[in-house]
């Protein structure tokens, strides 16, 4: 189906230690491909082929131009191969392929943006103070990037680092979730038939505690990029320390939806459960913290709970299905014990909290949509990430309040809000603390726009302009065109 290795230096290779991975589709637990575990020693073989690129191969100092056109090709090649990758997508991650189709438009998309900006920057001439003097400004490439990857979108998540690195002239070594390595596996491919010079794409499969933390702590290394969860994130900034490595973080979310009485009910309904039921709730931007207005509240959780009984699990290969099941058994547990401790809190189920009772799914990690009411600031069910199919609903009675509470997380991810009402569009996205904020939306997302997290959702920024010079260093260059003696020591 796929081929299970590493790419190190130009070449496929299994792991040093002979070890395999058995992949596991979450739909039904069955054993889809064995693949490469690959550790330490594994990461330190690509970590050195990519300085080696970086320090004495031709990929830094390769026009702009250049970079770009081969960045085109692989845009070409990922369109080529679009329906493979998206079944390959949905058979490692269990979300239905419509989904996965759609991340691969956007994929290719992502690495046609940066390829047009690659030759965009042609530095700046700033003012200096001095006469017959010049200051340029340069961007140049950071060096070697370590690039980790999460499990819920894993070509999307590796595309956008990618992608950037490749523009700006890096070369990189990804190291995607080692449960979901599929697609990541067949990008390295399709980046060697484009033609990219030997060692500057590098691919390690492996456990995040061995790859990751290599990645993380060596000091040849001179950037991380990752995505994941909050805990690793700061694991990794901890490591990172060692030689000041440069980090970028996107890191969960807890991402509020608020609805306000003026709302376009029957819209804001449906973004509702967009916001939160795509991939069963395993999205980092997934409203699942929906807030609604006093004067709507009722109406509202009694439309959203019909709307959610209606929800149809099952194989996302099929035809009418719009919800597979979680990555794992171990994920799904945590999923339960979220429910379990919200019980505990006092939160209402008004749906759900439990599996499904269909035996078609039952060899599946599927978990029925859930919903809880009655929902308080300070219960974990609201403030920590459950990343699953569960809603938390909370009442307020002013604006004032719905902001003062939505901002009172550790996270700053992204939020969303429903009104008609133009002023308080004005000062509600203002005033909320996030980095994304939609307004009569949610969850949209584009190459063109940065994402990044406020507070704990992270560090930088991805896509975008931004997200191209997260992987520069800037550099200044001042030339005296006449130097005049100075005379000032021992004269
Ligand atoms: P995770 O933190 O468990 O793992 C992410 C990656 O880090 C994996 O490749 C893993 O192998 C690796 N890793 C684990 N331990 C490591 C260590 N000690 N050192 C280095 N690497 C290590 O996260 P996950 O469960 O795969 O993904 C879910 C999380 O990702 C959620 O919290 C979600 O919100 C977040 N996420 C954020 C965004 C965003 O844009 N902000 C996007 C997608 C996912």
């Amino acid at each position: 189906m796929i081929r299970g290795e590493m790419v190190i230096d130009g070449n496929w290779r299994p792991a040093r230690s002979g070890r395999q991975r058995t992949i596991i589709n979450p739909y039904d637990g069955s054993t889809l491909v064995q693949v490469a575990e690959g550790g330490r020693e594994d990461a330190r073989d690509a970590i050195a082929a990519a300085r080696r690129a970086f320090d004495a191969g031709p990929w830094p100092n390769t026009p702009a131009v250049e970079r770009a056109s081969l960045i085109g090709r692989l845009a070409d090649l990922v369109e080529r191969e679009h329906d493979e990758l998206a079944r390959l997508e949905s058979l490692d991650t269990g979300k239905t392929v419509v989904e996965s189709r759609w991340d691969m438009d956007d994929i290719a998309g992502i690495f046609r943006y940066f390829a047009g900006l690659a030759d965009k920057d042609g530095g700046e001439v700033i003012a200096s103070p001095h006469p017959e003097t010049t200051s340029l400004l340069v961007r140049e490439p950071v060096g070697v990037c370590g690039q980790i990857s999460p499990w819920n979108y894993p070509l999307l998540q590796a595309s956008w680092k990618m992608a950037p690195a490749l523009a700006a002239g890096c070369t990189i070594v990804m190291k995607p979730s080692e449960i979901t390595p599929l697609t990541t596996i067949k990008i390295a491919e399709l980046a060697h038939e484009a033609g990219f010079p030997t060692g500057v794409v590098n691919l390690v499969l492996g456990p995040g505690v061995e790859v990751g933390a290599e990645l993380a702590e060596n000091p040849d290394v001179d950037l991380v990029s990752f995505t994941g969860g909050i805990a690793t994130g700061k694991t990794i900034m901890r490591a990172a320390a060692g030689n000041v490595k440069k980090v970028a973080l996107e890191l969960g979310g807890k991402n509020p939806h608020i609805i306000f009485d003026d709302a376009d009910f029957d819209l804001a309904l449906d973004y509702v459960l967009n916001g939160v039921f795509f991939h069963a709730g395993q999205i980092c931007s997934a409203g699942a913290r929906v807030m609604v207005q006093d004067g709507l509240h009722d109406r509202f959780v009694e439309a959203l709970t019909a709307r959610m009984q209606r929800i149809v699990l099952g194989n996302g290969f099929d035809d009418g299905v719009q919800m597979g099941p979680l990555i794992s058994a171990a994920h799904r547990d945590k999923v339960e014990k979220y429910v379990a401790i919200a019980m505990e809190e006092g939160a209402r189920l008004v749906l759900g909290g439990a599996r499904p009772a269909d035996p078609a799914l039952a060899q599946g990690f599927f978990y029925r949509p859930t919903l809880f009411v009655d929902c308080t600031n300070d219960m974990r069910i609201v403030q920590e990430e459950v990343f699953g199919p569960v809603i938390s609903v909370e009442r307020f009675k002013t604006e004032e309040e719905a902001v003062r509470r939505a901002n009172s997380t550790i996270y700053g991810l992204s939020a969303g809000f429903w009104t008609r009402d133009a002023d308080r569009m004005a000062r509600v996205s203002r005033a909320l603390r996030f980095g994304t904020v939609w307004i009569n939306d949610f969850n949209v997302y584009f190459v063109q726009a940065p994402w990044g997290g406020y507070r704990q959702s992270g560090l930088g920024r991805e896509l975008g302009r931004m997200g191209l010079d997260e992987y520069t260093e800037v550099k200044h260059i001042y030339r005296n065109h006449r130097p005049q003696p100075v005379n000032w020591f021992g004269r």
